[in-house]
């Protein structure tokens, strides 16, 4: 399916195609830690159809999780994630793009659970917790 979006800020756009069925979620410590949360939800659309305006700024990092360096991609205004990838110049293969930042996101439910070990014990039981439907009464 077609996937476009922004960051919070709207300073960088982003659209491709990617398969809904590939949208995961990475529980590892290292997602923790870039999302200032307990999860990241992603999903991969193939370089040859991925687009964007705006520049991010890179941090490149060797995850201690998978051993492998990724690019993380964020706006340099909002600070919103936008994109992990490969290192290197050009178009890369994949990018594995954050679902909350695409305006599909409502149907872009995840697929399957990475790191799970990794995994804050609470994730299983947030349907147990009061719910709000706006922020604190
Ligand atoms: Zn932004
Ligand atoms: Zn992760």
């Amino acid at each position: 399916m077609k996937i476009d979006g922004a960051c919070h800020c709207g300073f960088i756009t982003i659209e491709g195609e990617a398969d809904p069925d590939k949208v995961q979620i990475c529980h590892c410590t290292d997602c923790q830690t870039g999302t200032g949360s307990a999860f990241r939800v992603s999903i991969p659309v193939p370089g040859a159809s991925f687009k964007m305006t705006g520049q991010p700024t890179n941090y490149v990092k060797t995850t201690a999780d998978s051993g492998r360096p990724r690019v993380q991609a964020f706006c340099p205004q909002c600070g919103s994630p936008i994109y992990s990838t490969s290192p290197g110049d050009g178009v890369q293969p994949s990018y594995m793009v954050r679902v909350g930042i695409l305006r599909q996101r409502a149907e872009l439910a995840p697929r399957r659970q990475n790191w799970f070990r990794s995994a804050r014990a609470w994730v299983t039981q947030l349907d147990a917790l009061p719910k709000n439907e706006k922020g604190m009464p």
